[in-house]
Parts: C-alpha cells; sequence; structure tokens
C-alpha cells in the first residue's frame, strides 16, 4: 500500500461517517436486519446533483449499488484491495471509483447504534461519485469528504426528517415502506 493509497482510503472510510458494521457471517445477516431505502436511489442521486450544481448526463455511467444485505463481504475487500491495496475487515460504506461502484450499509443495527439512514449515507457516496465522474477530483483531497458530509447532513435535513417523509412520498417508494 503506498501513500496516496492510504491517503485515500483513509478518506474512504472517513466517508462511513459513522464507522463499519461488525464482521458477521452468514451473508451479512438475514434480510430483516437490512433496513430499507426511503428513497429511490435515482432520486437520492438527482438531489445530490442539483445540490453540486451538476447536471446529470445519461452518457455517463451511473454506479453499481452494492448494498450490505446482499454482498459478501470477500467482494468489498476484494474491490477495496484492487483500489487501495488494503482489506477491511468489516463492511464499510465507500463509493469505488475504478469500478464505479458504492457498497452500502444497510443494516438497520448499524444505523440505530450510530444514527443516519442509508439513504444519506448513499447521498454521501453520491457526492464521491460525482466529484469523480463529472468533475475529476481526486478523491484523497481533504475538502472532497467535507463536501460529502455537508451535503449529506442537507440530505437528511431536508429529505429525510419525519415530517417531510410524510408530507413528501418518494417518487418511486418501495412497497415495503408501507408509504
Ligand atoms: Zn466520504
Amino acid at each position: 500500500m503506498n501513500r496516496t493509497q492510504g491517503r485515500l482510503w483513509a478518506a474512504a472510510v472517513a466517508a462511513l461517517c459513522a464507522g463499519a458494521t461488525a464482521p458477521s457471517g452468514a451473508l451479512n445477516g438475514a434480510s430483516e436486519r437490512a433496513a430499507a431505502l426511503r428513497h429511490d436511489p435515482r432520486f437520492i442521486l438527482e438531489a445530490v446533483a442539483r445540490r453540486m450544481g451538476i447536471r446529470l448526463r445519461p452518457e455517463v455511467p451511473l454506479p453499481a449499488i452494492r448494498l450490505e444485505s446482499r454482498t459478501p463481504l470477500a467482494r468489498l475487500q476484494a474491490a477495496a484491495e484492487r483500489e487501495w491495496g488494503f482489506r477491511p475487515r468489516a463492511f464499510v460504506s465507500v463509493y469505488a471509483p475504478a469500478g464505479n461502484a458504492i457498497y452500502l450499509i444497510d443494516d438497520a443495527t448499524h444505523y440505530r447504534r450510530h444514527g443516519g439512514t442509508p439513504d444519506d449515507s448513499l447521498a454521501h457516496e453520491f457526492v464521491h461519485y460525482l466529484q469523480a465522474a463529472y468533475r475529476r477530483d481526486a478523491l484523497d483531497a481533504d475538502w472532497v469528504e467535507s463536501e460529502a458530509v455537508s451535503v449529506q447532513t442537507w440530505f437528511r435535513s431536508e429529505y429525510m426528517a419525519p415530517k417531510r417523509l410524510a408530507a413528501r412520498p418518494a417518487p418511486r417508494a418501495r412497497p415495503e415502506t408501507g408509504r
């Protein structure tokens, strides 16, 4: 692991904003432990892009979203090793630019413990995607993390407050949310 990779990984890990979930066995636990997204990922991406003043273009490939509940830890470890030369011991929320994939913690216990929601974590990782894919920012710069945290905080207050969620249903609410 060279210095740049180390820095990049440190920045990526800081991206969690809430720490990693404990390593678990069975494909990261039963699906009932998963916290469902309240908003459609596309809705989240569009909100984040607007906030950043970026116009989405159809020719720019969208990132794959790999939820912890459906992704073996080994897959994240292999991707992290390729991108940063480091194998995380637990699942983390992170954007992997070379593979253009977002790994996202969706473990309900994690969010109960640390606060936040999978939606605003996804908003955070979408910031890194937009920084890398649209603005070609170096993801190891210190300010890229500040921007991601700031947009995440904005998204949370704008779209995740209970009152807002009730008053403003997601464009394509997932059936299991019951709203
Ligand atoms: Zn980050």
